[in-house]
Parts: structure tokens; C-alpha cells; sequence
């Protein structure tokens, strides 16, 4: 199993540390031929203008909506909104997940925040503290879309449409390896 993360902006090497510590190899993605041979990708938090104006740079955005078809791709924050097909402004985003997403939805950095989530596809077991940053909610799923986990007022927050994830917090900033296992699941 190897999984590239994108590596052009953001926590990256957050990432990249996970995954080493569940034993997988793992590839910095950066140029198009880079995603040869993966089985999943993740695109970390950051900032998600930042992120698409250098995928366009870099002839990114072609490549990874193909990847995409075929592979698991799991984007974490900023990496969530460029996932999603609508980001309620203009920018550019991959657009290949059925997600509508509010950025920077709970205010500014100071609001950022961690709670304890109920995540049933994680198991039955302990609840799920996650880190928002800054977070973007998703607003609204569409098509094949579940909702994996939402905020007690309902406000969503984990997605997943086939083998695309999207997550509005940072599990890569936690030591629970939980989300991260996951998604080698679906990257399989
Ligand atoms: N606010 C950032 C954005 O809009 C996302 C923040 C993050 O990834 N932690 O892209």
C-alpha cells in the first residue's frame, strides 16, 4: 500500500507522520507524475486558494479529477473544499466530490476549536476529539453522499461519497490513528 499526500502547501508532513506510523509508504506529491502508483491520496488543511492556484501551476487539476475516478482521495480541511464541487466563491477547486462547503464557517483563526464527535463508522467504541481550524462546514451532500459525522447542532462535518472522504477537522494534528485507518480501508 502507498499513499501520496500532497505536498504543496498546509500540514503535509502531519500526514506523512501518520502514516509512517502505521507502517505505510508513503510519496510527497507535487507533479502530475508523482500520483503514478498510489492507492489513495491525501490532501491536507492549509489554505484551500492557496492549494488550487498552485495545483493549476503545477498542471495538478486534470490529474488528480482523474485519480480521482479511479482512487481514494481524502481531503482534510482546506483539502475537503477542494475536493468539493461548490465552495461558494470562485476558486479553484478540483469539484469532484458532491459537497457544498462554507468556508472559514465558525469565524476566524481565535474561533478555532476542538470537540468530541460520535463517528459510528469508526466503531462503537470512544467518541472522536477533533481539531477545527479555521474549518470550513459542509453545508449541504448531494448525489451518493453519507454524512459520517456532524456537530450537535447538525452542522456537518464528515463526509464520504465512494472512495472520496472529506473531513472539515485535522486528524493528522491528533494521536488517534482512527481516521487515518479508515481511510486505508477505503484506499484498498
Ligand atoms: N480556512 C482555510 C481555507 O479556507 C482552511 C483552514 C484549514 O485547512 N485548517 O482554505
Amino acid at each position: 500500500m502507498k499513499i501520496g499526500v500532497l505536498a504543496i502547501q498546509g500540514d503535509f508532513a502531519e500526514h506523512i507522520f501518520m502514516l509512517k506510523r502505521l507502517g505505510v509508504e508513503t510519496a510527497e506529491v507535487r507533479l502530475p507524475p508523482h500520483l503514478d502508483g498510489l492507492d489513495g491520496l491525501i490532501m491536507p488543511g492549509g489554505e484551500s486558494t492557496t492549494i488550487g492556484k498552485l495545483c493549476v501551476d503545477f498542471g495538478l487539476l486534470e490529474p488528480l479529477r482523474k485519480f480521482g475516478n479511479t482512487h481514494a482521495i481524502w481531503g482534510t480541511c482546506a483539502g475537503a473544499i477542494f475536493l468539493s464541487k461548490d465552495a461558494r466563491r470562485s476558486q479553484p477547486l478540483l469539484g469532484i466530490m458532491d459537497i457544498i462547503v462554507y468556508r472559514n464557517a465558525f469565524g476566524r483563526q481565535v474561533d478555532s476549536f476542538e470537540a468530541d464527535l460520535a463517528i459510528p463508522e469508526l466503531g462503537e467504541g470512544e467518541s472522536y476529539h477533533a481539531i477545527f481550524i479555521r474549518a470550513p462546514i459542509i453545508e449541504s451532500v448531494h448525489g451518493g453522499t453519507r454524512i459520517l459525522s456532524a456537530l450537535p447542532d447538525g452542522r456537518i462535518v464528515a463526509a464520504r461519497q465512494g472512495k472520496l472522504l472529506a473531513t472539515s477537522f485535522h486528524p493528522e494534528l491528533t494521536q488517534d490513528t482512527r481516521f487515518h485507518q479508515y481511510f486505508l480501508s477505503i484506499a484498498k
